[in-house]
């Protein structure tokens, strides 16, 4: 395994008072990890702004690195822009820009932004201030042309300032070194993080594997849809076949991990844990 692997983790906005406090504990216990940044999404046409902002801010004051998702969705650009420039001007200094899908009810003539843009308009009015992640997806984006339009399209933004990509989850090592390597034939030197998705519930993931084009593979299917029953044997199975995963990718070549970790902190950090990532001491 490489020597200091990059580690983020992924969290939804909280919404309830709750939610928000159980983050807190998900924050302490993840830190041990020493990651880079705990990331909040931000909602689909911006649904969630103010819930993913006051997040950001109470990790960031908590002494976290903490990176919002951002992305044009149901806004003006010069509202995303105010947006940015106030977390800037709140020491956050990572994004994770995105186009963003719009809820739907909202679709009509409305136009995303695709994600170069925005990259691009965030270093026009930020300059060079945030680092700046974006999505890539090995497995390649539902609405893509074509494998290769993909990969030009992730190139552009890379191009437009990004500084490094994470990708969607997957369960097939191969694709993801596939995906790799024809990022840097297209000319893509920056970093390329795989999203780990842990498996802890067949139906749930089932159903967002097919919204958002990641596929779970047949022999997984098939094996997590008998343990969805007994959700204890589900969970140990999920967390060796991602161990695995994340193992091989590590040997691989892959520069980190990105966690989506739900919120919850259990299964990252037995995840982490199987990988012998360092352990900060107290
Ligand atoms: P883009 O890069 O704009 O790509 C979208 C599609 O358009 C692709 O098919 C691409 O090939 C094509 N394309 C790209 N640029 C252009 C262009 N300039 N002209 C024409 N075609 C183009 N969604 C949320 O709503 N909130 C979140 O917080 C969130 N976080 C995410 C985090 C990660 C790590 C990942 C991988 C995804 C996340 N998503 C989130 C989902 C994401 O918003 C959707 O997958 C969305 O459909 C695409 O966003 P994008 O930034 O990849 O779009």
């Amino acid at each position: 395994m490489m020597n200091n692997p990059h580690i983020s983790f992924e969290f939804f906005a909280a919404k309830t008072e709750e939610g928000r406090q159980k983050l807190k504990t998900t924050c302490l216990e993840l830190d041990k990890f020493s990651p880079e940044f705990f990331s909040v999404t931000y909602g689909a046409g911006g649904s969630t702004r103010d819930t993913t902002k006051d997040l950001v801010l109470d990790i960031q004051a908590d002494g976290y690195s903490a990176a919002p998702h951002l992305s044009v969705g149901g806004d003006s650009k010069t509202d995303v822009i105010q947006l940015a420039k106030s977390y800037q001007d709140a020491g956050i200094n990572k994004l994770v820009a995105l186009r963003g899908d719009l809820p739907s009810g909202i679709g009509g003539t409305k136009q995303l932004v695709h994600a170069n843009e925005l990259v691009a308009l965030i270093r026009e009015h930020c300059g060079d201030h945030f680092e700046i992640n974006v999505a890539a997806y090995p497995e390649i984006h539902p609405e893509a042309e074509s494998y290769s339009k993909d990969i030009f399209w992730l190139g552009e933004k890379f191009k437009a300032g990004a500084d490094r990509a994470i990708t969607q989850y997957f369960y097939n090592a191969q694709a993801y070194f596939r995906f790799v390597e024809a990022c840097a034939r297209a000319g893509i030197d920056k970093p390329i993080v795989p999203g780990i998705m842990p498996l802890t519930n067949f139906h749930n993931l089932a159903r967002f594997s097919d919204n958002c084009g990641a596929d779970i593979p047949r022999w997984l299917r098939w094996q997590l849809q008998e343990l969805s029953e007994t959700p204890e044997d589900l969970i140990k199975f999920g967390l060796e076949v991602v161990t695995n995963l994340c193992e091989d990718l590590l040997k691989g070549g892959a520069p980190g991990l990105h966690f989506y970790t739900m919120n919850q902190w259990q299964i990252s950090d037995t995840l982490c844990r199987n990988l012998g990532l360092p352990i900060k001491t107290p």
